[in-house]
């Protein structure tokens, strides 16, 4: 028996904005962890026809089908009836979950409502799986080509089931095989420049698959092998891995699934015994808030000056006057004179600074609103980038600050 599965989410909550399918995440997750790819997710409301040929449609692409919810009591629990359905078999009344729901109402001293019963009716050939958390059972049942499961709803008695019940009974079935996932995180360049890049590597692997997530100034590139072992996945993705990784050089802050950003240069800044000092004008204490967002941050960072006006940039700073009367505050000179002015001031290893037109008024011919200049000043002397950003106020601000930490981990990632 092989390898993709399809979860159905069954409720009608679950297409309201009040309510999202968590379920999901946990059975995938247990189901890659026995190398299974989950091919399709549906979320379907309680009704009966639409899952009945859900279901039917499921089991005819896939070799495990995995449904959630919908196995209370009342009328509006269909799954049961819907898998039934699709299966062509019977729901039989089990004498003995019948047994175990009275005794669980004796045990919790309630009287036990006639609907309730429903919860006793097994499909035809189903293994009921125990529910310890709950009155609904689970199922699960090996059809002509693989297998379906029917799992209760609510979150704490769906994991325990899905740990206990749902993969012991997978286990021993599936061939050998595992997936591995390589991740690049990766920034400075936009997503379609990206994919031109590495598009021609990838692109002739249909194992691993390749999929690139994308946010603001932040992109994750993904590549998940499957196969029979641990050394073979492995090997694939050095394969096309080690290609990619080239291609995109020191663009990759990290290749660990959880690092951000920012944990990287914190990281960065720990392992060189580095500190730093912000002087922010556009990007009015975002970049000071990234650096501190973590616990501990006090270790590397020492101060944060948002000099907005001309006034402060002198007086804080010390940006001499006739660079900001020749230049115009938002200049490479400028820049470079903050983060000098940031460094001295904080007696920090280095000064990072940033200034620019956030927009959506002010910029000049040469600077138009969405140019960021940002400077960098240590031990390794002063640099200043210059880019331009085609979005709005939050999008300049939001990539300023993203380019200005990057800056500062390429240039501790190249002092020595
Ligand atoms: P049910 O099994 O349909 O009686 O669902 C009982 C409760 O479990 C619902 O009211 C939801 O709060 C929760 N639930 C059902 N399905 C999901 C799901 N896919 N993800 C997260 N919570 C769910
Ligand atoms: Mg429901």
């Amino acid at each position: 028996m092989a390898k993709n599965a399809e979860i159905i989410a069954i409720g009608s909550e679950l297409l309201t904005p009040d309510r999202v399918d968590t379920n999901s995440l946990i059975v995938t997750d247990h189901l890659n962890g026995l190398g299974v790819e989950v091919i399709q997710k549906l979320v379907i409301g309680d009704d009966r026809e639409l899952l009945t040929e859900a279901i039917r449609t499921a089991l005819s692409r896939v070799n495990i089908v995995v449904l959630i919810g919908g196995l209370g009591p009342t009328e509006d629990d269909v799954t049961r009836d819907a898998a039934a359905a699709a299966l062509g078999r019977p729901l039989l009344l089990s004498a003995e979950q019948e047994s175990i729901l009275i005794k669980r109402f004796r045990s919790i001293n309630r009287p036990m409502a006639q609907n309730n019963l429903r919860q006793a009716y097994l499909i035809e050939g189903a293994e009921a799986l125990p529910n310890p958390n709950g009155t609904a059972p689970g199922q699960f049942l090996f059809t002509d080509h693989g297998a379906i499961a029917l799992l209760p709803g609510p979150p704490r008695e769906l994991r325990p089931m899905v740990e206990q019940q749902l993969v012991p009974r997978l286990l021993p079935v599936l061939p050998r095989q595992v997936i591995r996932v390589r991740t690049f995180r990766i920034t400075g360049i936009g997503e379609s420049d990206l994919d031109t890049l590495i598009a021609p590597v990838y692109s002739k692997y249909t194992n691993p698959t390749t999929t690139v997530l994308s946010s603001p100034g932040d992109l994750h590139v993904h590549l998940r092998a499957r196969c029979e072992t641990a050394e073979e996945a492995e090997a694939l993705l050095r394969e096309v891995g080690n290609p990619i990784a080239e291609l995109l050089g020191d663009r990759v802050y990290s290749e660990k699934p959880d690092d951000t950003l920012d944990t990287v240069v914190a990281r960065l800044l720990r392992q060189h015994h580095a500190s730093v000092a912000v002087a922010e004008s556009c990007t009015g204490g975002l970049l000071s808030g990234r650096l501190t967002d973590a616990a501990g941050s006090s270790d590397y960072f020492v101060a944060g000056y948002i000099t907005y006006t001309e006034t402060q940039k002198k007086q804080i700073l010390g940006v001499p006057a006739d660079i900001l009367k020749n230049f115009s505050a938002v200049s490479e000179q400028v820049a470079a004179a903050m983060a000098e002015g940031a460094k001295r001031v904080g007696g920090a290893t280095y000064g990072l600074a940033t200034t620019g037109y956030a927009g959506p008024a002010g910029g000049t011919e040469f600077d138009p609103v969405g140019t960021v200049y940002i400077g960098i000043a240590g031990p390794g002397g002063t640099r200043v980038i210059r880019l331009r950003y085609g979005g709005d106020r939050y999008r300049t601000r939001t990539m300023g600050t993203q380019a200005a930490l990057d800056l500062l981990r390429k240039t501790l990632q190249t002092a020595n």
